[in-house]
């Protein structure tokens, strides 16, 4: 029998920590605080930011959600960008994605200060995360995936992992981690065009999931004894659920996990981690904005 990887328990173990990390600031008289901008009203981005929201108010953070009509203009964005670099009360700023199409994202990005963007997305956190700096603010998922891989007493030194896809969101930064001096894992990173990815992905003792594909890896993809941390979050119809659809991850759960060491479900696996690490970053921020190291 596989071990299920439970992203709910382990996250809320990492709440736990940051509320009380967040409690010690406060007896300073300083309350880390998140704004949240969300352009627009895609319904899943909106279930995120409610979800980022409650979070930060049950650890006891400050939280601005900022709801803006798809309308804005990247120049009003920029404004209200520059108004909460400047908010003394605010220490980590993030735009949910996706962004309507008039809206640049990438200079959108590049204008939140480095120092208050608890997404990693800055061309700077990036180049920080390459180098191995310490300072660096890494992006929240592949953070979560780390993470849950050492709460489980997963060992990455030495292991061959496989990232499957590329985005600068997930795969990329993910790989970086994974092949960072300390982590030590010898990375391969996979996508569209990776020619047999069955191959590649069998290689594994780790394989991390970043496609956006339903149930696309399936049980000829993974090897036996192999550790599987699904990042996909994919609907799917299901005129049996109330909404209509369900959830899947980007793996076949039912025919991977039997030939598992371990793997995260989904829902209930990377998920609950992102938000887990978000309130990480951002009281991160708060420290280094206020000259702690
Ligand atoms: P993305 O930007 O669309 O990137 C997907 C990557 O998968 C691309 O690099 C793509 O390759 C690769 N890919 C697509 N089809 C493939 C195939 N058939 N074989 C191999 N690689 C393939 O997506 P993303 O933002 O990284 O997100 C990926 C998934 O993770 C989505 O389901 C998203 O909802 C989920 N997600 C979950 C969380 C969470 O908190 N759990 C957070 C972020 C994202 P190319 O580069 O060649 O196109």
């Amino acid at each position: 029998m596989p071990a299920i990887i439970d992203g709910k328990a382990t996250a809320a173990r990492c709440n736990e920590e940051t509320a009380r990390d967040i409690a010690a600031l406060q007896t300073q008289g300083i309350t880390p605080g998140l704004a949240v901008v969300l352009l627009g009203e895609h319904p899943a981005s909106q279930a995120y930011v409610r979800s980022k929201d409650k979070t930060c108010r049950e650890l006891g953070m400050h939280s601005r959600k900022l709801e803006l009509p798809a309308s804005t203009t990247q120049e009003d964005l920029l404004r209200l960008i520059a108004e909460l670099n400047a908010d003394p009360s605010i220490h980590g700023i993030l735009v949910q994605s996706p962004c309507p199409p008039h809206i640049d994202e990438s200079s959108v990005v590049r204008a939140i200060d480095p120092r208050k963007d608890v997404d990693g997305f800055h061309p700077l956190n990036v180049a920080a995360l390459a180098m191995e700096d310490p300072s660096a603010l890494v992006p929240c998922t592949p953070l979560g995936c780390l993470e849950l891989l050492r709460a489980h007493g997963i060992a990455t030194a030495g292991a061959r992992a496989v990232v499957v896809g590329r985005s600068l969101i997930v795969g990329k930064p993910m790989a970086l981690l994974l092949v960072a001096k300390g982590t030590d894992a010898t990375v391969t990173i996979a996508h569209s065009r990776t020619s047999d990815l069955a191959a590649v992905t069998r290689e594994a003792d780790i394989v991390i999931s970043a496609i956006g594909r339903p149930k696309f890896l399936r049980a000829e993809h993974i090897r036996e004894g192999a550790v599987v941390i699904d990042v996909g979050i994919n609907r799917i119809d299901d005129p049996a659920d109330a909404r209509g659809y369900r959830l899947v991850g980007d793996v076949d759960f039912e025919a991977v996990a039997p030939k598992c060491r371990a793997i995260t479900p989904v829902p209930g696996g990377v998920g609950p981690m992102t938000i887990a690490m978000l309130m990480r970053n951002t009281v991160r921020a708060c420290r280094v904005l206020r000259g702690e190291k």
